[in-house]
Formats: structure tokens, C-alpha cells, sequence
């Protein structure tokens, strides 16, 4: 039997995982498919509306902030960084402010922490920078985003357009493919030159975030040794590589550590009733070769909302949690759901499981519904993630105090 069968495998998921793992337990994560991380600039925003630790701090219950505690953010967070930092793949900032970085669409983004290759943008303090786009690669217009991001920051910032050597795919560019070639140090060396005289002048480069994937720490060294120059990245359009360089550390990770991977398995939950407390019994995966019963001393959902798998909503206007049914906070009428405009603060947004402060789910009464269920990140209810920057945050804090919780 295993000690922590965690589903799901976003941030939440792999995170929680691979601290299981780390407390010496033997652990399994079972996902019916990649989690947000490949949609995600790799940034962690833990309270992007203000000052960070004066927003957890001040977050009311049920916000899963107010559940956890501010010392499960800074445990969770100081562990994902070291992780970070010993896996080559660096990250800046705190949790007393903001960084403010560009988009690719010439805003600004702001989030606690950033892959260092992003966070670079700040070195070049009010001076003068550059972005670049390169000729065949749609997802980032050089022209657009340097114009709306000097009107936003009122201060100069060209456009240059580098081309890429060698022949192109007959088809459009993705970020994937050009990291894979900025991998190549003969193709890279090609490039640089044919840059050189592009860039007579430019001291601080902006790049889309394709400068490798595995190797990307060496791929900046050597292009900002190359045009002798700072470079910093600005995350694309999905697949965006600085969320699948995070997603790729933490898997790697999670096998390290010995964590037992099911990948593409639907999880349906076990529920051993037979005694007078509820308990987890564990899950059936629902497996290509098919269903494989697994028994497991305690289970932590990290399913994500709706748009993950998480909640599925049926046609009949029920709300379910896909993997043991349970409790969903939501409103009942269907017509409250989504807001008018696109852009507006969603209502589903908010709909999730309520949990206590050991993060487990809890019934109509209040009271836990099983004492060895746990749950974690977007699954939860409470938080207007989006409008308060928290995703990550909440995502590691509670995955952190449900992995504790779990295994004390
Ligand atoms: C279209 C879209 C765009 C997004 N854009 C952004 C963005 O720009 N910035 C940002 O920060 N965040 C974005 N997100 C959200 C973000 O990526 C995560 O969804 C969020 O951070 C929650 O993370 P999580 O780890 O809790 O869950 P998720 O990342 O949602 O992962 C859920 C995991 O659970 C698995 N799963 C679900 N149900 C089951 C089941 N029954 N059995 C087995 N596995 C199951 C899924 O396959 C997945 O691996 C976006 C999400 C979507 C869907």
C-alpha cells in the first residue's frame, strides 16, 4: 500500500508529490493529463495586487491563505526555490514586493518571483532597452510590444527584428522548436554572428523565452558572452517555456525522489465505509490497459477547477468534484456562473472545495468528511486568484500544509 496517492499534475500536484517524497513516503501521482505549468510564464504570484506578505497576512477566512498561514507560503516557497536553484533554473524576488515585468504584448505582468531570465529586465534600471523578435516566429511582434511598453513605462524601448539561420519548417514556428535550436551551439554561434551588426549599441536585449529548455542557463551565458550584451526573456504564447522548465524540475524531481508516476489515468476515489469513521481507501485508475485498484493510507487532490478537470459541470447544472463526488461550494443557479464580459471577475472562478486548516475537504456540517482525504491548489474554493495574482501561492502553501497534514 502507499503512503499518499496525490492526483493531479499541475503545480500543485508535482509540488506536493515531490515533498512527499522527500519525507521519506512512499508516494504515487496519478494524472489524467499535464497540468496548467505549460500555460503558465513560470512566475510565482503569491498576491499580485499589492505587497505580498501585507496580502496573505491580511487575507479573511476561508481564504485558503487565511486556512494555511503565512508560515506554509514562506516553508513551501524557500523549499521550491532551493529546488529551483540547485536545478539550474534561478529565480528572483521576494515576498515583501512586486516585480513588474513586460509581457509579450507590451504590458505589464507582476508576480513575487520570476525565472531570473525574466527578472533580468530589471537590470537595466530606467535605461534604454531593446526587444528583438525573430524573422518566421509569430508569437512575439517586436514593433507591438516595444511600442505599448514604452508608453506604459515612459521610457525608450526599440524593436529589432533578427533572423534566423538555416532553413524553417513549413509551418509556423513554435517556441519549442527554437529552443531546441538555440541548443545547438554551432546554429547559436550562426545567429550571434548575423546579429552583431544588428545590435551595434544595445546594452539590454529582450528575447522571447525560447533560449532553451534543458541547457538554458548555458544558452543565455553564451549569447550574452556572444553579443556581449544583457539578455532577459519575455514569456510567449503558449507552449510557454519558462512554465515547462519549472514543470520539467519538478518532475524530474518527483522521479528522483521516487515518486511512482501514472500518467493519463482518470482517478475515480475509494471510499472504505465499513467502520463508523469514513476513511479514503484509495482510487481506481482508469488506465489504458484498464482500471488498476490502488490502496493508499492517504489521498490528496490537486485536480484543478474547471478548466483542469477538477469540477466537471454536468448538463443537468450540477457541479461535481471529479473523483470522489464531493461537496462543491457553486452557486445553484447556472445563470450566476460566467459574467458578461470576457474579461470581467469569472463567478466560477471562485467555486472549489471548502476545507478546514489541515486542508481537508469538509461536508454541509462543517465537519471533515474523511479523516485521510486532503485536498489542495485550484481545486479549493475561497480565493479570486486571478484578481488577487495568488494561483501559485495558494497552489504551494496549501499543497505544503496538506502534504503535512497527510503525513505528519
Ligand atoms: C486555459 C487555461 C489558461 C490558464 N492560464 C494561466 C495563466 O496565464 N497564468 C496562470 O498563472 N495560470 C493559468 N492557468 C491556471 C493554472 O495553469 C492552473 O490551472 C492553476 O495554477 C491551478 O494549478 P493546479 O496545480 O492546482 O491544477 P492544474 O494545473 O489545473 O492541474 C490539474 C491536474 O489534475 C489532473 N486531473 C484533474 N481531474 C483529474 C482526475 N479525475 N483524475 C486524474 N487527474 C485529474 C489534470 O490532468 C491536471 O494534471 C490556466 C489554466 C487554463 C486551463
Amino acid at each position: 500500500m502507499t503512503d499518499l496517492i496525490v492526483v493531479g499534475a499541475g503545480l500543485t500536484g508535482l509540488f506536493a508529490a515531490w515533498q512527499a517524497a522527500r519525507r521519506g513516503a512512499q508516494c504515487m501521482l496519478v494524472t489524467a493529463g499535464r497540468g496548467g505549468l505549460e500555460l503558465s510564464s513560470g512566475c510565482l504570484g503569491i498576491a499580485s495586487s499589492g505587497p505580498p506578505l501585507r496580502q496573505v497576512a491580511k487575507a479573511p477566512l476561508p481564504h485558503p491563505y487565511a486556512l494555511v498561514g503565512l508560515d506554509a507560503l514562506r516553508r513551501a516557497v524557500d523549499d521550491l526555490l532551493e529546488l529551483l536553484e540547485a536545478s539550474n533554473l534561478p529565480y528572483a524576488g521576494g515576498l515583501e514586493s512586486n516585480l513588474e515585468l513586460p509581457t509579450a504584448a507590451g504590458g505589464t505582468a507582476c508576480a513575487a518571483y520570476a525565472p531570473r531570465s525574466l527578472a533580468r529586465f530589471l537590470d537595466a534600471g530606467a535605461g534604454p532597452v531593446t526587444l528583438a523578435g525573430f524573422t518566421g516566429f509569430r508569437d512575439f511582434d517586436s514593433v507591438l510590444a516595444s511600442n505599448r511598453l514604452s508608453a506604459r513605462l515612459q521610457r525608450p524601448v526599440a524593436a529589432a527584428d533578427l533572423p534566423l539561420p538555416g532553413s524553417l519548417p513549413l509551418r509556423d514556428l513554435y517556441s519549442t522548436d527554437l529552443a531546441r535550436r538555440f541548443e545547438d551551439p554551432d546554429w547559436r554561434a550562426q545567429a550571434c554572428a548575423a546579429w552583431r551588426p544588428i545590435l551595434i549599441g544595445v546594452r539590454h536585449l529582450g528575447l522571447p523565452a525560447v533560449l532553451g529548455f534543458r541547457q538554458h542557463a548555458s544558452v543565455i551565458a553564451a549569447i550574452e558572452e556572444l553579443l556581449e550584451l544583457t539578455v532577459f526573456e519575455i514569456p510567449t504564447l503558449p507552449p510557454c517555456l519558462p512554465g515547462l522548465r519549472l514543470e520539467s524540475v519538478l518532475r524530474e524531481a518527483c522521479l528522483a525522489g521516487g515518486v511512482d508516476l501514472i500518467e493519463g489515468a482518470t482517478a475515480i476515489g475509494r471510499v472504505d465505509g465499513r467502520n463508523a469513521v469514513t476513511r479514503a481507501a484509495g482510487i481506481v485508475a482508469q488506465t489504458a490497459g484498464g482500471p488498476q485498484v490502488i490502496d493508499a493510507g492517504a489521498v490528496l487532490l490537486a485536480t484543478g477547477d474547471l478548466l483542469h478537470g477538477g469540477l466537471v459541470a454536468r448538463q443537468s447544472g450540477r457541479l461535481q468534484e471529479s473523483v470522489f463526488d464531493l461537496p462543491v461550494v457553486h452557486s445553484s443557479n447556472r445563470s450566476t456562473w460566467t459574467a458578461p464580459h470576457f474579461s470581467d471577475p469569472q463567478p466560477y472562478a471562485t467555486f472549489g472545495l471548502r476545507v478546514d486548516a489541515r486542508m481537508r475537504p469538509l461536508g454541509a456540517d462543517g465537519a471533515p468528511l474523511m479523516q485521510n482525504l486532503f485536498a489542495a491548489g485550484g481545486i479549493l474554493a475561497g480565493a479570486r486568484r486571478t484578481e488577487e495574482g495568488s494561483r501559485q501561492g495558494i497552489g504551494l502553501a496549501t499543497a505544503w500544509r496538506a502534504v503535512e497534514s497527510a503525513l505528519p
